[in-house]
């Protein structure tokens, strides 16, 4: 019987190279995008540990809508921890996953109230440790709310950093701290942040846009699909 290869060719990873592609692909990146930030609404940082738990598989559009009306609701860490766990679910329900995402939202909030004296901590470690919240979580709140250097690996920031050669990895750990080391810290945020709007604008998921991309010229997956 004949084994089945799979076409897709291997991903080239050299960390030297790496790092001087970001050299000649962040200029023009950060030309292209010169607001790139996160989409989510937030005013502080538990709004913005809410609308990123509330982003999981939904939206930025949708959560923002969402959070519009919920924002005005539930004011603290205590308002959420005091909730009806149903009205909760009944709130966030069009975000999808929403009774997990009402129960990671009301725990966590009961830990910030009980351990972080009802603020969101600043810290890798201390943000991991609330019910729901992981390190991509944890890296957009330090990134986006706190001003901290941080890598969030959403899927367009794995699947873009894989194209360009920056990580052969896939797991989101490892190819976050594949970046962390090619990346000048001071621009571990934006360089995500940049990432994510070139993967919904050009470097999309099915079919890449390898014509009209501005960083074709030093990507390693420029016109090549089995690399897509
Ligand atoms: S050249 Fe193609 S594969 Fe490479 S980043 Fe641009 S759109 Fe993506």
């Amino acid at each position: 019987m004949a084994v089945k290869t799979s076409k897709k060719a291997k991903i080239k990873f050299d960390k030297s190279e790496a790092a001087m592609r970001v050299k000649k692909i962040w200029p023009i990146l950060k030309k292209t995008y010169p607001d790139a930030k996160s989409a989510l609404n937030f005013k502080d940082p538990l709004q913005m540990l809410i609308a990123t738990i509330l982003s999981a598989q939904c939206t930025d559009a949708r959560v923002n809508i969402v959070t519009s009306n919920v924002f005005k609701k539930y004011k603290s860490a205590a308002d959420w921890a005091k909730a009806d766990l149903k009205h909760i679910e009944s709130d966030i329900r069009s975000t999808g996953f929403y009774r997990n995402k009402a129960a990671n939202i009301k725990n966590a909030s009961k830990v910030i109230i009980e351990q972080f004296d009802g603020k969101v901590p600043d810290t890798m470690e201390e943000l991991v440790s609330l019910p729901g919240v992981g390190r991509k979580t944890a890296n957009v709140v330090l990134g986006s709310a706190f001003g901290r250097p941080a890598i969030a690996c959403d899927t367009h920031v794995i699947r873009l950093s894989r194209r360009l050669g920056l990580s052969a990895n896939s797991d989101p750990v490892k190819l976050e701290f594949d970046l962390a080391e090619i990346l000048p810290k001071r621009i571990w945020t934006v360089f995500s942040h940049a990432l994510i709007l070139h993967g919904r604008a050009i470097c999309k998921a099915r079919k890449p846009d390898c014509d009209n991309c501005p960083i074709s010229k030093y990507c390693p997956a420029a016109f090549k699909p089995d690399l897509w």
